[in-house]
Parts: C-alpha cells; sequence; structure tokens
C-alpha cells in the first residue's frame, strides 16, 4: 500500500471518530460568535525563547515560495519528492521564511538580520512586529548582519534613509568587500545584482558600520561564529549565559524538507557551494551531539529547533517557545 493510500485511509477513519471536542452551538453563540463579525488581519507572530538571562525573540518578515529548481545539489523533482514526503510541496516550490530574531538583554536590543523588507514574497512585516513589541527602529541598540544577501539586509534601509538611527551594524569584513566590489558585480548572475545593490545602499549609509573580523563577542554573551561558505563572511552568532547557549546560524538550513537530512543541498545564491557544502557536513552532526538550540533565518516561523538523530537520518525539531515576550 502506498503512502497516499494509507494515508487516505486514517483520514477515514478519523471523520467516523472526531478528535477534538467541539462546544455546544449555545456555549459558541454567548460569546464570539456575537462579537467577532469578521476576521481581522492576523497581528505578526511573536515568539519568546530564555537563554540565561537573555531573551530571544523570533520575529519574521514574511515567507516566498521558492522554485524546486533553486535548490542545487539535487535535481528539481528529488527536491519535490523530499518536500512532497513531509507534505510541503507547494505549487510554486518550498516555502521559506525570513525570520529575524531581537535578542534582550535587560534594555538592551540586538536585532539579528532585517529580511528582504517587501522585495520578495509576501514580506515586509519585520516593522509591524517591531511596533507590536512596542519597540521602535530608534530603540535598536545593534543589527547583525550574517551576511549581505538582500534577504538579509534590506530592511535596513526605507525610502533611500536609514531605518536604525541609533545602531551599532556589524557584518563580516570578507562580506562587506565582496558585495561592495564593482567588479565582482559586474561578473555577477542577474540574481545576485540586488544584494550588490543593497550592500553599496547600507555602506553609504551606515558609514560607521562594523567590518567584523573573524570570531569575537560583541556584547558580554554575545558572540560571533564563522560559517562561511553560503557568502564568503556568512557568520553565526552565538547567544551564551548561565551555562545555556543558542546559536543563530542563518542559512546553514534552509527548509526541513531537505535540512539536516540531507547537507548536500544548498541553494543557487551560494557563492562556494563546495565550501557550504562542507560547512553543513561538519555542523549538523556536531549540533545533533550537542543538542545545540539553533536560530535559522528560512527554517518555519519561529525558526527556533535543535537537530535530532533519529536512526540514521537527522531531523529538525522544533524547540518549545513562549508566545509573545
Ligand atoms: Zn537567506
Amino acid at each position: 500500500m502506498s503512502n497516499r493510500l494509507s494515508r487516505r485511509g486514517l483520514l477515514t477513519s478519523l471523520a467516523a471518530a472526531p478528535l477534538v471536542a467541539v462546544p455546544a452551538i449555545g456555549a459558541l453563540n454567548s460569546t464570539a460568535s456575537s462579537r467577532v463579525t469578521k476576521v481581522a488581519k492576523s497581528p505578526p507572530p511573536i515568539a519568546s525563547i530564555k537563554v540565561g538571562r537573555f531573551e530571544v525573540i523570533a520575529l519574521t518578515d514574511g515567507y516566498a515560495d521558492m522554485p524546486f529548481g533553486y535548490f542545487t545539489g539535487r535535481t528539481a523533482a528529488e527536491v519535490e519528492q523530499s518536500a512532497d514526503a513531509i507534505s510541503a510541496a507547494r505549487k510554486a516550490g518550498l516555502r521559506l521564511a525570513f525570520n529575524q530574531f531581537l535578542v534582550r538583554d535587560g534594555d538592551r536590543l540586538i536585532l539579528i538580520d532585517t529580511g528582504p523588507a517587501g522585495a520578495l514574497g509576501e514580506t515586509g512585516r519585520l516593522p509591524g512586529a517591531l511596533a507590536a513589541l512596542g519597540v521602535t527602529p530608534a530603540d535598536i541598540d545593534a543589527v547583525v548582519l550574517t551576511h549581505m544577501h538582500f534577504d538579509h539586509i534590506s530592511g535596513l534601509v526605507a525610502g533611500g534613509r536609514k531605518v536604525f538611527a541609533n545602531a551599532e551594524v556589524y557584518a563580516d569584513r570578507r562580506d562587506v568587500i565582496h558585495w561592495t566590489d564593482p567588479a565582482k558585480r559586474a561578473a555577477a548572475p542577474d540574481f545576485l545584482k540586488s544584494s550588490f545593490d543593497a550592500s553599496e545602499e547600507v555602506v553609504r549609509l551606515y558609514p560607521r558600520l562594523n567590518r567584523i573580523d573573524g570570531e569575537r563577542e560583541i556584547a558580554r554573551g554575545v558572540s560571533i561564529v564563522d560559517l562561511t561558505g553560503h557568502t564568503p563572511g556568512h557568520i553565526g552568532v552565538r547567544i551564551s549565559d548561565g551555562g545555556e547557549s543558542l546559536i543563530m546560524v542563518s542559512d546553514m538550513l534552509f527548509h526541513p524538507a531537505v535540512h539536516p537530512a540531507d547537507a548536500g543541498v544548498g541553494f543557487v545564491f551560494e557563492q562556494d557551494p563546495a565550501a557550504a557544502r562542507r560547512m553543513r557536513e561538519r555542523f549538523f552532526p556536531r549540533a545533533a551531539e550537542e543538542r545545540a538550540l539553533i536560530a535559522a533565518t528560512h527554517m518555519p516561523f519561529p525558526g527556533l529547533g535543535r537537530i535530532a538523530r533519529d536512526g540514521g537520518t537527522l531531523r529538525w525539531i522544533t524547540a518549545d517557545w513562549a508566545h509573545g515576550a
């Protein structure tokens, strides 16, 4: 019997016996239905997790569907098959999230990445998510850019002006050099040009941009981790306090249909596919062994989870989180 048939069989048998108790009609009438006349536009999703004294708040700028053919190392048909196996194959491809992480240390606020800000898919919701928390852009003390692809840096600029007036901005020096090099821009395929253009604008509007050289602590308990490969200066951020830690790994994981089970799957944007693959091959099993708490940009919201070994394969397990902050 195929999976599809057995699934249908399961659904049929469940239909006969509802799993969830349904409240009596009278109860519904007296509460919800008398108040709610239509469904309002949903508020931005917000999830938080404690790491020692830190609060790490997952926000999302939105999502976009990426064609199966954008993933490398496997054919489009193979990626689609992996997606179908977990019921995640959409007509337009795999749905990737664009998550950002706000790290709160007392009054100090550090934002990791800023999203595509409407440049693709259904995005542009980060400002609303910050506002829902009562945080204005001027309240952000620091912004760490994990790399300079446009889907991580576009939220730094709005209408040709800088958004985070008081923030120290950090990016790896190798990425700043690469993404502001006119010769590299000229030689790059069209789909990378927007990242060059966005980087040029960020460097111009944030003249005090901190160029990071190697692994270092940028604030007490907040350290840069080198994850080169996806881009020359692709970095992660480790948050640690009181024996607890979380590592934000940006584009090390794209979607549960392919990662962490298959480190051989990459993405067409990757600068050095072989180096990116080696980095994933090293990181995935180690993260499973250490049961590391991970934050990842493109995994389904909130992008907080762990890599777990399940028999011979590695799986993504969403971490427990709390609503709001
Ligand atoms: Zn990305």
